[in-house]
C-alpha cells in the first residue's frame, strides 16, 4: 500500500473513552504499517491537570499520563525502524492554564491544538457542537487559538474550521474568524490540519459502525459534512501557510481508509483550491 502523505499525527486511543475501547495502542500501529506510513504521532485528548471539562468520556484521568506515555515509549523501541512513533496530545488552550500546557509540551514530541472551548464573559465554560457561540464569542474563539499560537504551544493546529460546527452558513462572521485564524497560522508559522475525521463520520462510519460500501456511495453523504470546510480553505489558500492532512482516529480500520477520506477531502474543497494550498512534508 502506498499513500498520498506517509505521516499522521492525529490519532486517540481508548483511554479517552469513546474511541473503540478495545484497540489496543498497537493495532493502530498495525495498521499504520499495513497502509505504509512511515511516522505517526499519538495524540490522545490530553488529561487535565485541573479539572475544567466535566464531561464523561472525553478525555484520559491525569493520573493515566504515565501509563499511556510507556505504552508509547514500548511502541517505539518495537516498531523502531518500521515506523517512527511520536507521543503527544490533543490540547485546548484557556487562558490560566499555560503551565500545564507547557507541562504537557515538555513531557511529549507533539501537541495538536484542537480547540472546543472557550470562557464565556461569566467565565462558564462553553464547548464547540455542545454550546451556542455567540458572534462575540466565536471572535473570542479565534482568538485564543492565535494566543495559543503566541505562546508557542501548539506543533499543529487541529481542524481549525470546527468551528462551522453549530453555524448554519459561511459569513461575515466566520469569514472573519478564517482570517484570524490563517493570519496567525501565517504569523507563527505553525501547520494548519485539514482533519477528515468529519468525512469518516458521514461516510465510512455512519450510525458509528464501519461499512463497506464503494467510494460511489459514500459521495452521496458529502453534504452532510462539516468540515473540511471549502469556504475556510478557499481563505486559507490566499495565505503562505502549511498544510497537512489529519486522520482523526478514533476506530478500527479508519486508518486503512486514508487514501479514501483524502480523495473526498479534496473533492469537497475542490480542485482549484487544494492546488493552492501547501501541502508539506513534517
Ligand atoms: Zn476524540
Ligand atoms: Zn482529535
Amino acid at each position: 500500500m502506498s499513500v498520498i502523505q506517509n505521516f499522521n499525527y492525529h490519532s486517540h486511543t481508548y483511554r479517552c473513552g469513546h474511541a473503540d475501547l478495545d484497540m489496543k495502542d498497537e493495532e493502530y500501529i498495525e495498521e499504520y504499517i499495513k497502509m505504509g506510513f512511515k511516522k505517526m504521532a499519538f495524540t490522545d485528548h490530553c488529561p487535565e491537570k485541573n479539572e475544567i471539562d466535566k464531561r464523561d468520556n472525553m478525555r484520559m484521568k491525569y493520573e493515566q499520563r504515565e501509563e499511556y506515555l510507556k505504552s508509547i515509549q514500548m511502541l517505539k523501541e518495537k516498531y523502531a525502524g518500521q515506523i517512527e512513533i511520536q507521543s503527544g496530545y490533543e490540547v485546548e488552550y484557556l487562558p490560566g492554564e499555560e503551565e500545564n500546557l507547557k507541562e504537557l509540551k515538555q513531557e511529549t514530541d507533539k501537541l495538536i491544538l484542537g480547540q472546543h472551548f472557550i470562557y464565556d464573559d461569566n467565565q462558564e465554560l462553553k464547548i464547540h457542537g455542545k454550546h451556542d457561540f455567540s458572534d462575540k464569542e466565536l471572535l473570542r474563539y479565534a482568538q485564543y487559538i492565535e494566543q495559543a499560537m503566541k505562546l508557542n504551544i501548539p506543533d499543529i493546529i487541529a481542524h481549525p474550521d470546527i468551528y462551522m460546527l453549530k453555524r448554519k452558513e459561511f459569513g461575515e462572521i466566520e469569514e472573519k474568524v478564517a482570517h484570524l485564524i490563517c493570519k496567525a497560522a501565517e504569523k507563527y508559522k505553525v501547520p494548519l490540519e485539514m482533519n477528515l475525521n468529519n468525512i469518516f463520520n458521514k461516510t465510512y462510519y455512519e450510525n458509528r459502525k464501519l461499512n463497506h460500501k464503494p467510494i460511489e456511495e459514500q459521495r452521496k453523504n458529502l453534504k452532510k459534512v462539516v468540515y473540511p470546510c471549502k469556504e475556510f480553505w478557499k481563505i486559507a489558500s490566499k495565505y503562505n501557510i502549511n498544510v497537512i492532512y489529519g486522520i482523526d482516529v478514533h476506530h478500527r480500520g479508519q486508518i486503512l481508509l486514508f487514501n479514501e477520506l483524502v480523495e473526498l477531502a479534496n473533492e469537497i474543497i475542490g480542485k482549484d483550491v487544494i492546488e493552492n494550498l501547501n501541502f508539506i512534508n513534517l
